[in-house]
């Protein structure tokens, strides 16, 4: 892609989150108290981690949410705003910012918490959020904020004809009337077959299309599956690469995937650019920290 076309605008309405991440041999059992070998705050939130992917991959981006009025709020505001997100419509609540207490243990699996905290203010929309949405080519939406405000977001974004791109995590049900706001939903392939209730990610897809014009299961290391009503899926290969770290992929994807579209890139490319990203954020140890810059992505 050349740097010649306008930037895409992108608002995410999403989580905000500190993650406290312990390094254990093994995670506690019940009562039990572990000694752990490291640990890290990193700053995370579904939310957050779209707003810079989107933001490293070249496009204007407004994160709307909260954060709380403690150190991590700042922190996070902090974080955001060094990988050029605007932060103008995030805004400090008292209280506790969200927080998400993970356990990695030596096979890498992990065991999480999420403590909403400031997140769970976010109800709805101000007029400045409203207004920001109108202005913007995509509105990226996750589940870690009340289900409330998702609507309201998709239902702004519907209003002044915005795309809207759901990923739906932490999956849970979701009314037809929310799924039918939106234009494009990206669930990896847990979240596809929880949703439907059907395994196979070819059969959820067909299901997912009576709701949602256009869906993107994502499958790991097996790349994608895109499909839009009336038309073939199509099975987007992941790019081969030794994985350090998919922490994240899933965003660093979805977020590419937006600004890719948002240019007006054909649904191929647009995929492919984003699979792209994704590789190169599973090469790296980290969350948003290992989401790769747009010269990056172009270059590969
Ligand atoms: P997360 O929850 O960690 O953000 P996810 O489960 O939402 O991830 P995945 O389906 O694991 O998302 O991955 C998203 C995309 O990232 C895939 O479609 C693929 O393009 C890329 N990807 C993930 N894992 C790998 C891998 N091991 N090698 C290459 N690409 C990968």
């Amino acid at each position: 892609m050349t740097r010649t076309l306008p930037r895409t605008r992108i608002a995410v309405l999403g989580s905000t989150n500190m993650d406290l991440v312990a390094y254990v041999p093994r995670a506690p059992g019940r009562g039990e108290t572990v000694t752990g070998r490291e640990f890290r705050t990193v700053p995370g939130g579904k939310g957050a981690n779209q707003a810079v992917a989107a933001a490293r991959a070249g496009a204007e981006v407004s994160m709307i949410g909260a954060v709380g009025s403690d150190d991590f709020g700042a922190r996070l505001r902090a974080a955001l705003a060094e990988s050029g997100v605007d932060t103008g419509l995030l805004r400090t609540v008292d209280g506790p910012s969200g927080t998400a207490h993970i356990v990695v243990d030596d096979d890498g699996a992990n065991a999480i918490v999420v403590v909403p905290g400031a997140n769970a203010s976010v109800t709805g929309l101000t007029p400045e959020d409203e207004a920001r949405i109108a202005a913007s080519d995509a509105l990226l939406l996750q589940l870690e904020l009340p289900l409330d405000a998702v609507a309201a977001g998709a239902e702004a974004a519907r209003r002044h004809g915005v795309r809207t791109i759901l990923t739906p995590s932490p999956v849970q049900p979701l009314p037809h009337d929310l799924l039918a706001l939106v234009d494009l939903l990206v669930p990896n392939e847990h979240e596809a077959s929880a949703l439907t209730g059907v395994a196979d990610p070819r059969a959820a897809v067909e299901e997912l299309l009576r709701d949602v014009p256009e869906v993107v299961v994502t499958l790991g290391a097996a790349g994608s599956l895109y499909a839009a009503r009336g038309a073939r899926p199509v099975a987007v290969p992941a790019r081969r690469v030794r994985a350090v770290d998919t922490t994240a992929a899933g965003d660093t994807f979805t977020g590419a995937l937006a600004v890719a579209l948002g240019e007006g890139r054909p649904v191929p490319d647009a995929l492919a650019w984003a699979s792209a990203a994704a590789s190169l954020s599973v090469r790296r140890a980290g969350a948003s920290s290992s989401m790769p810059y747009r010269s990056e992505i172009d270059a590969l």
